[in-house]
């Protein structure tokens, strides 16, 4: 009896590991479509900087908006897209929607910025970044009023291929950044190896500024950041009081819900038609 209960629960398991699998891959493919199709767009939030409180530019966050109606933010579907190079095509996907919207903005606003979130993926393909410039090319923007995001929830390939391709980027033009700066992959190693711009400076710091532990992280973040030449950004804040003490400890830029949460393109159409 009890062989046959081990039994059963293991061809339970392998029941269960199959129909996980399955549901796995019908959602990419579902993801490959939603692409191609153009159900992922871009939202966008505007940067702002500490001195001046100017908007400089916006960041395209990718939205999954469904035929019926659902939006679904990035959290589930990019670390899925991330698992292959659907994010490729992905995020190629929102950078020309992006960079195309942008050339309409730039009309009200001349000189206003385009950031997107890039893969480390792009780097390990030899057509990586050929790809990202023509999407530049094809959409009349120039490289520099582009800012290219390095996000990271695999790891960074830390051989040569990524320091010269963010080298080869950067002399086409772009500024290039490392993302959530303070967690997960987006460490001290990176800065080291990779030739960026600027850090951005994860929400999480942003969450303790006020704090004493958090002004000296944040501190010690643009200490190391001016001493590089680096500039900055601090996301997701939220409170005045933030924004005032992110200034006083030498960030350059921030975003966050305090000046605007991610906005469909046609809020920022309306916005910038009437600034
Ligand atoms: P990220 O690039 O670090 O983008 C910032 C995230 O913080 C966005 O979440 C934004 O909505 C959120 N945020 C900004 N200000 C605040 C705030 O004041 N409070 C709070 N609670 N949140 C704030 P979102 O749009 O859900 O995007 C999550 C992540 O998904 C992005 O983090 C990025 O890593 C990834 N992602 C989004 N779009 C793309 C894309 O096109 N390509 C790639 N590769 N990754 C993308
Ligand atoms: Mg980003
Ligand atoms: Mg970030
Ligand atoms: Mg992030």
């Amino acid at each position: 009896v009890e062989f046959g209960k081990v039994v059963e629960d293991q061809l339970d398991l392998m029941r269960r590991l199959r129909e996980h699998r399955t549901a796995g891959t019908v959602a990419a493919a579902e993801l490959a479509t939603a692409i191609r199709t153009g159900q992922i767009v871009p939202w966008y939030q505007p940067i702002i900087e500490l001195g001046t409180g100017a908007i400089v530019g916006f960041e395209a966050l990718a939205r999954w908006q469904h035929p019926s109606g659902q939006l679904e933010e990035p959290g589930v579907f990019v670390p899925l897209a991330e698992d292959s190079d659907l994010i490729i095509d992905l995020d190629l996907m929102v950078m020309r929607q992006a960079l195309t919207d942008l050339n309409q903005w730039q009309r009200h606003q001349p000189g206003t910025r385009m950031s997107v979130n890039l893969s480390a993926r792009h780097f390990g393909r030899s057509e990586g970044l050929p790809q990202i410039h023509s999407v530049a090319l094809d959409a009349g923007v120039a490289p520099e009023q582009i800012d290219l995001e390095l996000t990271e929830t695999i790891p960074l390939i830390t051989d040569t291929t990524s320091n010269s391709s963010v080298t080869r980027l950067r002399e086409q033009g772009f500024r290039v950044w490392l993302d959530d700066f303070g967690t997960g992959w987006s460490s001290l190693e990176h800065l080291i190896r990779l030739p960026v711009d600027g850090i951005k400076i994860d929400r999480v710091v942003a969450l303790a500024l006020g704090t004493h532990i958090g002004n000296a992280v944040t501190r010690a973040v643009t200490g190391l950041a001016s001493e590089m030449g680096l500039i900055t950004t601090i996301e997701g804040v939220e409170t005045h009081r933030h924004a005032t003490i992110a200034h006083q400890l030498g960030c350059d830029y921030a975003q966050g819900y305090l000046w605007s949460r991610p906005l469909p393109a046609a809020a920022v159409d309306a916005a910038m038609a009437s600034a």
